[in-house]
């Protein structure tokens, strides 16, 4: 029997630079930080509130403050306790997920055994990650890919009325492989077939939402007409169909702030490749501290888009790492092996 204690606080992220997107703009990262101390140690969590989930800090802290910690009473029976998250109601992923982050971290310490090899991975090398450069003014974006010279693949948001020109901009600097983010921004078919075609001459090799989650039929049809394989982000919470999301969609973007549970991704990751997608493994605004449960997923995805840590100023934590081909990897330490930067 263990007797744990849980502490959350604001993780307030100040970013590099302004990031916009085409639903928000921000300069900081509103994040929560949980740490879960039982025999004298403590795993460590982190939650990314979105409000397109309609949840903030203050929410997230909440649901936190109100867990019953009783159910932690077999630690190791992680399942037991998502029945006991579950049980609180929908909503508030980002919580669970940051508390489940802190007890798996909790349980690979305890056992002295890095998750990744207490869960089998073949590796502990998972795939390239791309770089995310955000919507930005015409003349700030060679800038922007230039500070990106070390990335391989650029991921691009777009979602705007001027697209094109920012391509055309992009492709003006470099002939990178592109992956694009529409964040549901192309609001009808014609729209997004328009794009698809400029896009597929454009060495593009996924998009991302291109049109509204609602707009089920329109995305079964642009798929069919694609020849770039499209994404499902905020289409996917992880509560889905998977029947439901291979007739839309090509492939599907998992963030644990959205399914709620590292566990539950990784049971959603075998799901998915049965129904014939492709997997990607993506993640919020966040610290080396979630991003690293996230490049921990990333073990058993096709593609990476972990730049999260590395689009804010000051990153508390170290974790995760990039090898020279920016293929993501963990560290050998116990549990998630993530520690403050000192
Ligand atoms: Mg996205």
């Amino acid at each position: 029997m263990f007797n744990f204690k849980i502490g959350f606080r604001p993780l307030n992220l100040p970013l590099r630079h302004t990031f916009t997107i085409s639903r928000w703009s921000r300069d900081t990262a509103a994040n929560v930080l949980v740490e879960l101390e039982a025999d004298g140690i403590t795993g460590l969590g982190e939650a990314a509130p979105n409000a397109r989930y309609n949840e903030s800090q203050e929410s997230c802290m909440a649901w936190l403050g109100a867990f019953d910690l009783s159910a932690l009473k077999n630690p190791f029976d992680v399942e037991a306790v998502l029945r006991a998250m579950d049980a609180t109601g929908p909503g508030d992923y980002s919580a669970k997920v940051a508390l489940e982050m802190a007890l798996y971290d909790w349980i690979g310490k305890k056992l002295q055994v890095p998750l990744y090899d207490l869960w089998n991975a073949q590796s502990r090398f998972g795939p390239q990650t791309c770089f995310t450069v955000g919507i930005d003014a015409t003349e700030k974006l060679p800038d922007r890919v230039r500070e990106a010279a070390r990335y391989p693949v650029l991921k691009i948001k777009l979602g705007t009325d001027r697209d094109e020109e920012i391509i055309n901009t992009i492709r003006s600097v470099t002939d990178k492989p592109i992956w694009v983010d529409a964040n549901e921004g192309w609001k009808t078919l014609d729209r997004a077939k328009q794009m698809v075609s400029f896009l597929a001459d454009q060495n593009v090799q996924m998009i991302e939402q291109p049109m509204p989650s609602s707009m089920k039929q329109e995305l079964a049809q642009l798929k069919a007409y694609s020849p770039v394989i499209t994404m499902a982000d905020e289409s996917f919470t992880g509560r889905e169909s998977v029947e439901e999301l291979a007739a839309c969609f090509h492939g599907i973007n998992i963030k644990l702030m959205k399914t709620g549970s590292i566990r539950r991704a990784l049971q959603m990751i075998h799901g998915g490749r049965r129904a014939g997608l492709n997997i990607m493994i993506g993640c919020m605004i966040e610290s080396s501290l979630a991003n690293t449960a996230a490049a921990l997923v990333s073990l058993w995805c096709d593609y990476a888009d972990l730049d999260g840590h590395l689009l804010i100023s000051e990153d508390p934590y170290v974790g995760l790492q990039f090898d020279e081909d920016l293929k993501v990897y963990l560290p050998e330490k116990s549990g998630l092996g993530v520690e403050l930067r000192s």
